[in-house]
Formats: structure tokens, C-alpha cells, sequence
């Protein structure tokens, strides 16, 4: 235990202790957390649909007809026709032949990784995937080859100096950065080069592409040319749970093969059922999409008139680039005296120098809402200078 203490402290010096914060009520832009009213800018909800009626509704009217609990793994006896119906609708959704539903997007890319790769294999990943991805990639014990990011020309010359089964994975919109992967490219030199293309869609289903269908339609790439689709449901879908979509052989596969979707207690099937409004809210509603987009230009053009440095981004994902940890946290501190909460993202999760703000933008935002944000971002400019920790504890 001293040990780990001492962990701790070090993290502490460094800017680097990690908190939670406890939230009361449902997750909207106006919350309380930790007691204080604040307006947040770092949910995953990017279509505000986590409290919609409709799904909440959806919800509560399925519980009495399947029960609560998942009650066993799905090759026991928890495998339920709620699951199979969403499983139906998720392939209907991204235009695939199958899909296959899993409880968490974590577990859906340790267990598609480990599955489709092993030892004497080889698999090529973005540098800044997601953790999930680097875990998976490790859990797997292929040879990890790790290209620059977005760098096509860097991974073909990997590709093409390696011989044996290969295996390229990327996430379609990367969580932290909020840029889209060049998935034409990509597709490209996996179709030159033998490889099979794995997508991680989890920030760009519902946002991206025709009525959300997510980045790889929205590149015009079919399941052919990315064979393995996973998503996440816990985002703009607003409920929870995450899917793999692409060949029947694929599922049957994964069935067999992926330890995270064998060994695990079944999502409750009413959120399944859920899941499923949801899905329609996404497809039948644009305007959603149309009014988030809205707020992501008047975001970005507020923040850089008053100097910050934002990303390439044109996603809900728009970090504000900061680089030391202490200047970010201190811009974060700042944010939440004048009632708005943006989490500070430090490394590991981003890499050393990098650390930023990472704000999130919800079509349940309102346009007064991205003004509050910009308000409160130009009374704290000028801490962006603060480099003294010193300064930073003053605060
Ligand atoms: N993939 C990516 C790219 C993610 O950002 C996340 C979650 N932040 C996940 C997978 C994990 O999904 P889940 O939260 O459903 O476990």
C-alpha cells in the first residue's frame, strides 16, 4: 500500500492525479456535479439522446415483458430475441450483412483484436487509437506495428515488408484529437496489400455520414472494402453496449473466437429494445445533426478569434490545445469558477506536451449554451500564458 501511495503523490507533483466527479440527476448540458451547477462540455452524448423520452419511455415499457438482468452469458441461455432484434437492426443501420452485439466498446475491441490476430500475425495500428484498441492489440500477442498517425504512406511501407496475416485497425473518428481517419486510403492499401481493414466507429456512428450512419459510409466504403465495422452505443446513441458489423462468417466467428463476448453476462435486454428507438430517432431526424453541426462552426470560429489553437476537426470532438498539464488543468479550474465544465485530458491519455481541453459539443446544446462556453473562454485567456506552477496554485 505505501508503494501505491507513493504512486499517487508522484502523480500529484506531476499534474497527473485523476478525480471523479459525482454527478446527480440525468446527463444533460445543465447538470450538477459535485454539488455546483455547471454547464458541461464533456459528454459523449453528441445527439443528446441519452435522456430523450422516447428511448427513456422505450425503456421503462420493456422491462416488464424481459426482465432486468441479462441473467447468463449469451452461448448459456442469455442470448435473447431483444439482443437478436437489435443484432438485425444494427446490420440494417450500417448497411452490413450482419452484426453482433456486444456489452461494452472496450470489450468489443479486445475481443475482435484477440480473435482475429495471434501470435506468428501481425497488426498495424493508428498510433493514437484508442486505448481499447492498444489493449486489444496487446491481449492478442500478434507482432504490433504502430504507423504514424494517419500516415498512409508510413503504414504501406510497413505492409509491404511484412509477410504472414495482417491485420490494419484505426479508429474512424479519434477520441481525442477529433479528426476522421483517411478511410479511402486506408481501404487502398489493405485491398494492395492483403490486409484486413478493422474500423473503430465509436465517436462517428450517429454523427457522421447519411442519417448517421458513421465515417465509413459517409467515405463511401463498403463492407467489402472494410470488413470488420465496430461501434459503440454509449455515445451518440445515448444508451449503451457496442456492436461489431460485416460478414455472417465474421459473427459466427467471433462467436467462436472473442473471449469478451463468450465469458460475460449479456446486456439487459430491455436496453437492447431501447437501443432500438434510439436508432430510429437517428435515422428519421437530420435536423439533430444539422443543429450540432451549427454548433461545431460557431464553436470553432468563436474560440479561434480569441486565440486558441484548436484542431483539424470538423467533429463534436474539439480539443482546445494547451500542452502542459498544470496549464490545462489550471484553464479547466478556471472554466468551472465561471460555471463550465470542459475536462483537462493529460497523458498517458494523449501524448507527453499534448495535454488540452477536450471539449464535446451535444445537439442538446443551444447555440446561448456555445456562447457561455466562448464567454467564460474569453475571461480566462490569459492564463493560456501560465506556465509557473507556482501561478497555477495561486489560483
Ligand atoms: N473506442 C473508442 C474510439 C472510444 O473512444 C471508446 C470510449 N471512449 C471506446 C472504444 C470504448 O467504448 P465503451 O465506452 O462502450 O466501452
Amino acid at each position: 500500500m505505501r508503494d501505491f501511495a507513493l504512486e499517487i503523490e508522484q502523480r500529484k507533483h506531476a499534474g497527473l492525479y485523476r478525480t471523479r466527479r459525482l454527478v446527480s440527476g440525468p446527463q444533460q448540458p445543465e447538470l450538477t456535479a459535485d454539488g455546483q451547477a455547471l454547464l458541461s462540455f464533456c459528454s459523449n452524448d453528441y445527439l443528446g439522446l441519452a435522456n430523450h423520452p422516447d428511448n427513456i419511455e422505450a425503456l421503462k415499457n420493456a422491462l416488464p415483458e424481459t426482465g432486468l438482468g441479462g441473467a447468463a452469458s449469451h452461448l448459456v441461455c442469455g442470448h435473447h430475441d431483444a439482443h437478436h432484434q437489435l443484432e438485425q437492426r444494427l446490420a440494417e443501420f450500417t448497411r452490413r450483412s450482419s452484426a453482433l452485439f456486444f456489452s461494452t466498446g472496450y470489450m468489443a475491441n479486445l475481443g475482435v483484436i484477440s480473435a482475429l490476430v495471434g501470435r506468428g500475425d501481425t497488426v498495424f495500428s493508428d498510433r493514437l487509437n484508442h486505448a481499447s484498441i492498444i489493449d486489444g492489440c496487446i491481449l492478442s500477442r500478434a507482432r504490433v506495428r504502430r504507423y504514424a498517425h494517419g500516415d498512409v504512406a508510413a503504414l504501406e511501407t510497413m505492409l509491404a515488408d511484412t509477410s504472414g496475416h495482417k491485420v490494419v485497425v484505426t479508429d474512424g473518428v479519434f477520441s481525442m484529437d477529433g479528426d476522421v481517419a483517411p478511410l479511402k486510403a486506408l481501404a487502398r492499401v489493405c485491398k494492395a496489400h492483403d490486409a484486413l481493414l478493422v474500423v473503430d466507429d465509436a465517436h462517428g456512428i450517429g454523427v457522421l455520414g447519411p442519417q448517421g450512419r458513421g465515417s465509413v459510409l459517409e467515405a463511401g466504403l463498403s463492407e467489402d472494402e472494410v470488413p470488420v465495422l465496430i461501434g459503440t452505443l454509449g455515445k451518440a446513441v445515448g444508451t449503451s453496449g457496442a456492436f461489431v458489423a460485416g460478414p455472417e462468417v465474421l459473427m459466427d466467428y467471433l462467436v467462436q473466437k472473442a473471449r469478451t463476448y463468450i465469458y460475460t453476462t449479456a446486456m439487459p435486454p430491455a436496453m437492447a429494445i431501447a437501443t432500438c428507438a434510439s436508432l430510429n430517432l437517428i435515422e428519421s431526424d437530420d435536423q439533430r445533426r444539422a443543429h450540432l453541426n451549427e454548433l461545431i462552426v460557431r464553436f470553432r470560429e468563436g474560440a479561434q478569434a480569441l486565440g486558441y489553437e484548436l484542431m483539424p476537426s470538423y467533429t463534436p470532438i474539439q480539443p482546445i490545445m494547451i500542452g502542459g498539464n498544470e496549464e490545462a488543468l489550471a484553464l479547466s479550474q478556471a472554466l468551472e469558477q465561471q460555471g463550465v465544465m470542459v475536462t483537462a485530458i493529460r497523458p498517458p491519455t494523449v501524448p507527453e506536451g499534448q495535454a488540452r481541453l477536450r471539449v464535446t459539443l451535444s445537439a442538446a446544446h443551444s447555440h446561448e449554451h456555445v456562447d457561455r462556453l466562448l464567454g467564460a473562454l474569453s475571461e480566462c485567456r490569459t492564463l493560456r500564458g501560465f506556465r509557473d506552477s507556482e501561478q497555477v496554485a495561486a489560483l
